[in-house]
């Protein structure tokens, strides 16, 4: 047993169930989860093995090895699709992992093919310019496809006119393949209306406690909490530096935390200077520069002690505030919480 650390994601799996509801009463169709890049962090085979629980029999991940993990951790039974598709060489191992690809190119399909086949999926590209055949370009339906795919460029943004051109193409070609599960809407399409759910859903932030247009909504609560503790708390006089290149300058006494986490745990340094914590169940900044290890909070008139916990976020400083505060999303911060940070499951 390693040592314990003093920075850690909680994953309650209990809320990941709860989105997983409140993501199939919305869309009005069947959940198929997204449990790529290790569940965006959280862990793919203890999230995925909940949400089962909960009735999920088909997942998605994104590369061939993230299916055989996943595998290795469900055992037989639900489906995996690989959006990465059937890559030159990989066919043999995705059979003996049964693993399905989302073929996107008629080279993958050939090579799925030659390999003796079976079930796969089908992506077709309606505007994104990513994956996927062109409409024009789509095969003709062929044994063993069970499921035809196409993803949103703007699905957290409503009022994209893109969205319904989108949709409509999905309709016309995916009307091409009767019999095959139509999967339409990632979490923000579950989010755009019925007419956007066909078959199934393909959703992944919103399991994970983000918001469908990359800010907090009440309908999806909050699943992970990045936490640290404070390692040494000191008083700053006026006019003193703290961290690398004099980054933050007291301009009055000030009460500096340090605490356990830095970039190397996912603090991005993109925080400073906008990057807010919890502590004691209210926000207080980060101040100067991140470093790898740790970062310094000011905490001026809190009652702080060595060993409290800073939320860096969680329920107190919501997933889509700390990444617009970093400028970015809640996808890039939820897969950016560092590899030596322990995962804690509860519920
Ligand atoms: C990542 C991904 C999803 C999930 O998207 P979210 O916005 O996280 O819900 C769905 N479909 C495809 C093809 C993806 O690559």
């Amino acid at each position: 047993m390693p040592a314990p650390s003093p920075a850690s994601l909680t994953i309650d799996l209990e809320a990941l169930a709860a989105n997983y509801r409140t993501l199939e009463a919305v869309g009005g169709v069947p959940v198929h989860p997204v449990v790529k890049a290790d569940a965006y962090g959280l862990g793919a085979v203890a999230c995925a093995g909940r949400l089962m629980r909960e009735g999920a029999r088909t997942f998605f991940v994104a590369r061939t090895r993230e299916g055989e993990s996943l595998r290795a951790g469900l055992g037989p039974g639900p489906a995996i699709y690989v959006l990465d598709g059937c890559l030159t060489g990989r066919a043999a191992r995705m059979r003996e992992a049964d693993l399905r690809p989302v073929v996107n190119t008629p080279a993958q399909l050939a090579e799925w093919q030659a390999a003796g086949g079976g079930r796969c999926g089908l992506q077709i590209d309606t505007g994104m310019n990513r994956l996927g055949f062109r409409a024009q370009d789509a095969p003709e339906p062929f044994d063993g496809l069970d499921l035809v795919l196409s993803h949103l460029a703007c699905a957290d943004a409503p009022s994209e006119p893109m969205n319904g051109r989108q949709r409509e193409a999905f309709a016309l070609t995916a009307a091409r393949y009767p019999g095959t599960v139509r999967s339409f809407a990632n979490s923000g399409g579950v989010f755009l209306g019925r007419d956007y759910g066909f078959d199934a859903s393909r959703p992944g932030i919103c399991l994970y406690g983000g918001g469908p247009e990359g800010r907090p909504d009440p309908r999806i609560r909050p699943v992970a909490t990045f936490a640290a503790e404070v390692l040494q708390v000191r008083d700053v006089p006026a006019g003193e530096s703290v961290g690398y290149s004099r980054g933050f300058v007291a301009d009055a006494p000030r009460r500096i935390a340090t605490v356990a986490a830095g970039y190397a745990d996912g603090v991005l340094r993109s925080y400073s200077p906008r990057g807010q914590v919890g502590v004691r169940g209210v926000l207080r900044p980060i101040t100067g520069r991140i470093s790898m290890d740790v970062c310094a909070v000011d905490v001026t008139g809190l009652d702080v002690a060595v060993g409290d916990p800073v939320e860096l976020f969680g329920p107190n400083r919501m997933l889509d505030e700390a990444a617009s505060a970093a400028g970015t999303v809640a996808w890039e911060l939820l897969t950016s919480v560092g590899a030596r940070v322990p995962r804690r499951y509860v519920g």
